[in-house]
This record gives structure tokens, C-alpha cells and sequence, in this order.
């Protein structure tokens, strides 16, 4: 009866533009037992033929039975049950784990297996009495002789109860003597098993072998008693399987990957830290975006013009021209934004900048800007840091920005008792139709000592220094200014802000708009979306603001920045899992050897990779705790340096808390896509690679 049936095997290697005929066209029957030898010259095929029967190299054509099954449609499962239970291998270097034990070297195709402690224990035990090498049992396996580590590796082929034993030289690294005792070995278990020996030691062949088969150049040229029987009897045996024995070289390998893992684990750092702190950054910079049109006391404060586009003749240029909206059109805006004031623009006054000093000191002028009234204005209360908001509108009480101290060089502890004198005059010049008086000219002159009321801190991204007036202050003395020379000419008390009604809505007196005052924040922001869409039209109105525009800015600032953010933290993210792939494959490639022998003794592909998934797994996840720990402190100084250096408060905030609406997940979902996307970088190359390897590895031999 036969346990293994070849029909018709041929194996071609193709390399370039090389063809090499390993076999041709082998047909072979093998009985249950007896010790078969496999002879010829080196090159003739026997070491392929042994592969083919282990099953870690198929047949380019014919079919392998085994069993009655045909092995070169075996799944890799099935291989991994045909290794660890029906055939075993013992190699010519006997490749022994230096690091397990003898005992554990004989007991890992058990483990393997999943059989409990005891029964592994007992088996072993009773496998190293039988053939008198308890001596081995717990000496180091790195320390044994050449005989001694092979009788351990027969020891470890035997354990399973194989059906057949396939050997590779074995004799061939041994003198004589261990020879002839390793040989005496193998006869006498190729009493009960099959023993299939490839040799090119004829004495040892001749003497010990129950049959002879020689290969030249691929083909049998003789076989000493052939047989073609393919009956066989091998019982089915219930499988088991454990990954427990996994952890062995898993802190093997953690062990002696010391250094690559250290540098994994801080490129890991770095790539959790990146992602944690640019998804941060575009949280609080969200947040801040929606913020900071408040965070600027300019936001009360809107002028609203009308433009109309204007082609010049005979040629495809064309203008923009703004003028003061009709009251109408107030009227009507008015009842868009029923929470807004409407009224006079007299920033033609400070068109040229007025004269500012400080301590008889020139210094630059700050923007003058004029806030409705300073009474019940919840926005300034909320900015105010220092000092009280006047309580009535005066001309000379006045609210400063914190750049505005900054500007004077004081401490902003000494600003309130500090006076800033600004004087300045404005020519107001009117046309009129009398040829005698084409134009009439008066001056209004403002000279004041201001006094600082309060301080207010603004988010200070293109912030520039600020006073805020109050407008109906101003409005007050502009009703109370005559306009001398125009009412001689007119013959009639003309105050400035008599002028303002009749001037018009092209002149420059008007500053080509209205001012809407506002400290509604819903109203503001609703002001805020309508500007943007009245923008996108050539003609009619077009909302300002000084607060709109910083706002604007760094909106599109926080937009470009964001998408450059994605483009780093995706290469910062591919990157590190790259390098922990690659880092990961060279420490598979560097133990290929081991994941042969594994693989020989019935251990599974997934099994053996998931010893390097593991040990990345483990990197990910102390890296993960070590970046989450930093990510809190490194964004507090990161939020610091930012406040420090551009003013942006609080622009780094990362989503512990709550990430898309969901409670807590952002850490554990980022540990996740590591995980995943870390597995995927792994898989792919050691998977490719792992099918090419493990017949080179046996046959590097
Ligand atoms: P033996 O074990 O008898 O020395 P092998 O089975 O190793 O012979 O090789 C048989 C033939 O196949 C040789 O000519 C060898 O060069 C060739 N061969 C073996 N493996 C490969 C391979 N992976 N690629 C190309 N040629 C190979």
C-alpha cells in the first residue's frame, strides 16, 4: 500500500531567459514504511523532489497524491495540518531554535498544535527516555554537537506521530560515527513510518536503505523495488491549533529588536503627535474663526456704500464707483436688519490721519473708530480687561485696544491715568453753482486731550493699534458746529451735520456711505453672511467693516493653512506607517529562515505574521500612550508659543472630548486607522514576500 502517489511530475524553473528541467516527468508510488533513499548527482533534482513532497514547492505539471488527496490542491490551511500532523522534516543543519531549549525545540510542533502543558510534557518526556537522551533535555541547545543537535531534531520530527519523515541529508554535516548512530535512528523508525532520505552518501544509502531511487537530470534512472500501488490507510486525525506559542517569539523578538523598536516607537510619537495636534489645530481654529468676529470691538461698527460698475467708453476697462446710498435704501435696509442703527458716516474728518501725541511725543495714529454709544454695549463689556466704560458719550473719553498701549510703550497697568493729546483739522470745501463762489471752504478742527476710560483686549491677528469714540459724542459737537462760511453764503445757521442731510450722495463730506451701528451678535453675523453675498455682485450695496475684513482674512488664512496641515499630517501618516512596515518587513526578512522551519513544522503563514503584527501592534500601542500623555502639555506650549508670537489664543484645541459629535472618540479612533492602515503596510509586502521565501530559505542550505 502507498501513502504517497506521483503521476507524471515535472518541475521547470524559469529565471530571464534561462528554462532549467528540475525534474521530468516523475511517476512514484511510496509505501507506508521502510527507509527510501533519494541518490543522484548534485543538480539532479533530489532536493526538489523532497520540496514537492513537503509541499513547499508545486509541481509545474503532474499531480502529488497523498493519502488519496491530491496535496498541489491543498489549501495553505491544509498544509499547515499536512506539516503538522502527517509529515515531518529533519535538515542536513537540523535547524534548531538556539534560543528554545532542547526540550522546548522537541515540544514547539505540540505547542503548535495547542495540545495542553501536560500532555506535551509527558509526551516529550517519554520521547527523550525512549531513545536515551534525557542527558539533552535541559542543556542550552546553542552548546550541543553537531549529533547531539540532530538526534534533538529527529526528537522534535517524531512528536507528532508523523506518517512520514522527510530528511535532507542529515548526515551530511556528521562524522562517521554520529552518522552511523543517527542512521541506526532512522531504521528503526522506518519500521513503523515511511522514511524518505535524500543522500549522496552511497555507503550510508546502500547499507541502511530498504529501497534506492537515482535521479540524473531530473529523471529516475533506476529505483531499486519500485511500486505503483496508491491505496492507502492513514486515518483522519482530529486537528488542532493554537497561536499561543507565538508569544515565545514575540519577546524574542522584542528582545532583539531593541534599537528598531525604540526608533519605531519615536517615529510613532512623532506621527500620533502631528495628527493629534494638526486635528487640534483645525478644531480651535474653527472654533476661533467662529469667535473672533467678536473678539474685535470693530465689529459694531459698518459703513454701507452702493457701487455701480461703470464701462468706459471705447474700451473694456470699466470702474466702480460707490456712492451714499438713497434713505430709501436705508429704509429698506433697515428692515433686513431691524437691529441696527443708521446713521451719518464722518469718517471724511479723519480721512488724513490726525496728529496724535503722547507725552509731547509723536506717535503713529491709530485708526479712529467710532462705536454708537459706550452705554449698555454687552460686546465692550465683555472685552474690557482694565478700566470702566464711560458712562455717558464724551468726545475726550475714549476706549483703547491693548495694541494701542503697546503703541504708547507704557505698561498697560499705568494706561489708565495717561492722556493722549490729538488734534487735527479738516478743510471742508463746497461747490456751489455761483461763478463769483465756486467753492466755499470751512474748517473744523478737533483738538483734545483723550483720556482713556478702559482697555480692551482684541484678537490681535492683523489687529492694528485703535480708539474707539463714541459716535453720538461726536454727532453732538458736529450739530454744534457751524459751518461759518457757508452759512454767510447761504445766509442761514448751517451746522456740519446740517450738511451731512443736504450734501450730495456723490460728495466727499458723505464718505460715499452710511454708517450701521450694531451690538447684536446675531445681527452682526447676519451682516457678516450678507456682505459676502453682496460681494459677489458688481452692482448695488457692499457692506465694510474693519472687524469683517480681519475676519475674512484669517478665515482664508486658517483655510490655506489647513489644507497645507493636510497635505503634512497625510504624508506624516503614510510616512510613519511606511517606515513601520518597512521596519517591520526587515525584521521579518532578517528571520525569514525561522518562518521557514515554522512553516515547515505545520505553523501557519498568519500565525507567523501575526508575530510581527503583534510586535507593531505593541509599538502602536506604547507609542499611542506615550503621545496621548505629551499631546496635552505640547499643546498648552504650542497654544502659548501661538499667543505669544501672532496673539491666536487657544488656536490648538484637540477633540478628547468630542470628535464629529461623538463623545470620546477621537483617541480611540486614531489608534484604530493606525492599527489598520499599520496592518495593511505590513501585510502587503510580507505577503508577497513570504510565498517567494521559504523554499530559498530551506535550500540556502
Ligand atoms: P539536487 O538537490 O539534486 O542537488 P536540486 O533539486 O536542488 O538538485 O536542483 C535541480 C535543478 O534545478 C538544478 O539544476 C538546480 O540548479 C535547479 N534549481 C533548483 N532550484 C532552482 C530555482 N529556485 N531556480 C532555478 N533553478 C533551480
Amino acid at each position: 500500500m502507498s501513502i504517497f502517489y506521483l503521476e507524471g511530475i515535472s518541475k521547470t524553473y524559469k529565471s530571464g531567459n534561462s528554462v532549467t528541467k528540475a525534474l521530468s516527468d516523475i511517476t512514484l508510488s511510496f509505501p507506508n514504511s521502510g527507509l527510501i533513499s533519494i541518490v543522484g548527482k548534485s543538480g539532479s533534482g533530489k532536493s526538489t523532489l523532497l520540496n514537492i513532497l513537503l509541499g513547499i514547492e508545486k509541481p509545474s505539471k503532474g499531480s502529488v497524491y497523498f493519502n488519496n488527496e491530491k496535496i498541489n490542491r491543498f489549501s495553505k490551511a491544509k498544509f499547515s495540518v499536512y506539516h503538522l500532523y502527517y509529515t515531518s522534516m529533519v535538515f542536513q543543519h537540523y535547524n534548531l531554535f538556539d534560543d528554545l531549549s532542547p526540550f522546548d525545540n522537541v515540544a514547539l510542533p505540540l505547542k503548535i498544535r495547542g495540545e495542553k502543558k501536560d500532555i506535551i510534557k509527558k509526551k516529550v518526556n517519554e520521547l527523550f527516555s525512549k531513545f536515551h537522551l534525557n542527558y539533552l533535555i535541559n542543556q542550552k541547545t546553542s552548546t550541543l554537537s553537531g549529533g547531539e543537535r540532530q538526534r534533538i531534531a529527529i526528537l522534535r520530527s517524531l512528536v507528532t506521530s508523523p506518517k512520514v519523515i522527510l530528511c535532507d541529508e542529515p548526515t551530511g554535516a556528521l562524522d562517521s560515527i554520529n552518522s552511523s548512530e543517527i542512521m541506526n535512528l532512522f531504521k528503526e523508525i522506518s519500521k513503523s513510518i515511511l522514511v524518505i532520505m535524500v543522500s549522496h552518501n552511497l555507503e550510508i544509502v546502500n547499507k541502511y536503505s530498504d529501497r534506492i531511487i537515482t535521479l540524473k537530470d531530473g529523471r529516475i534512472i533506476s529505483d531499486t523495488s519500485p511500486i505503483y500501488k496508491t491505496r492507502t490507510f492513514v486515518n483522519k486525525i482530529k486537528k488542532n491549533y493554537s497561536n499561543k506559542w507565538t508569544n515565545f517569539f514575540l519577546r524574542k523578538n522584542l528582545k532583539e529588536n531593541k534599537h528598531k523598536n525604540v526608533f519605531s516607537i519615536l517615529s510613532l510619537i512623532f506621527g500620533f503627535l502631528a495628527i493629534m495636534i494638526s486635528v487640534g489645530f483645525y478644531n480651535g481654529s474653527k472654533s476661533s474663526e467662529s469667535n473672533m468676529l467678536f473678539s474685535n470691538l470693530a465689529c459694531e461698527t459698518m459703513s454701507v456704500s452702493e457701487k455701480n460698475l461703470y464701462k468706459v467708453n471705447n474700451s473694456s476697462l470699466s470702474y466702480i464707483k460707490s456712492t451714499r446710498p438713497s434713505e430709501e435704501i436705508m429704509d429698506e435696509f433697515h428692515n433686513i436688519f431691524p437691529n441696527t442703527i443708521i446713521d451719518f458716516n464722518y469718517g471724511y474728518l479723519f480721512s488724513s490721519f490726525p496728529e496724535t501725541s503722547f507725552n509731547k511725543r509723536i506717535i503713529d495714529s491709530p485708526e479712529m473708530i467710532p462705536i454708537y454709544s459706550f452705554n449698555n454695549n454687552s460686546i465692550l463689556n465683555e472685552l474690557v480687561t482694565l478700566g470702566e466704560i464711560p458712562l455717558n458719550d464724551n468726545l475726550n473719553e475714549v476706549v483703547v485696544n491693548e495694541e494701542f498701549i503697546s503703541l504708547l510703550g507704557i505698561d498697560k497697568s499705568d494706561a489708565l491715568s495717561e492722556e493722549i493729546y490729538i488734534s487735527f483739522s479738516k478743510e471742508v470745501s463746497v461747490l456751489t453753482d455761483d461763478l463769483d463762489n465756486p467753492i466755499i471752504k470751512d474748517t473744523y478742527s478737533y483738538s483734545l486731550n483723550l483720556v482713556i476710560k478702559a482697555v480692551i483686549h482684541e484678537f490681535s491677528f492683523l489687529n492694528s493699534p485703535k480708539i474707539y469714540y463714541s459716535h453720538l459724542a461726536l454727532k453732538e459737537d458736529l450739530s454744534n458746529y457751524i459751518m461759518e462760511n457757508l452759512s454767510t453764503y447761504k445766509n442761514k445757521v448751517i451746522t456740519f451735520n446740517d450738511y451731512m442731510y443736504e450734501c450730495s450722495s456723490d460728495s466727499e463730506i458723505s464718505n460715499y456711505s452710511y454708517n450701521v451701528f450694531s451690538s447684536d451678535k446675531e445681527e452682526i453675523r447676519k451682516l457678516s453672511n450678507y456682505k459676502s453675498e453682496l460681494d459677489k455682485n458688481e452692482n448695488g450695496l457692499s457692506i465694510t467693516s474693519n472687524a469683517f475684513e480681519i475676519s475674512n482674512s484669517y478665515t482664508s488664512f486658517m483655510d490655506s493653512f489647513s489644507s497645507a496641515l493636510i497635505v503634512f499630517v497625510s504624508i506624516a501618516f503614510v510616512g510613519v506607517n511606511f517606515i513601520l512596515g518597512m521596519l517591520a518587513l526587515s525584521s521579518f526578512i532578517s528571520r525569514k529562515k525561522e518562518s521557514a522551519i515554522l512553516t515547515c513544522l505545520g505553523a501557519k503563514d498568519i500565525s507567523i505574521i501575526s508575530i510581527f503584527l503583534k510586535e507593531n501592534y505593541i509599538l502602536i500601542f506604547v507609542a499611542f500612550l506615550i503621545a496621548s500623555a505629551l499631546s496635552c502639555p505640547l499643546s498648552i506650549l504650542m497654544n502659548l508659543v501661538l499667543e505669544k508670537s501672532f496673539g491666536l489664543t487657544s488656536l490648538i484645541k484637540i477633540p478628547y472630548l468630542s470628535f464629529l459629535n461623538i463623545p470620546y472618540i477621537f483617541l480611540p479612533l486614531l489608534l484604530l486607522v493606525f492599527i489598520f492602515v499599520s496592518t495593511l503596510f505590513l501585510l502587503i509586502p510580507i505577503l508577497i514576500y513570504k510565498n517567494k521565501s521559504t523554499v530559498n530559505e530551506l535550500r540556502d542550505e
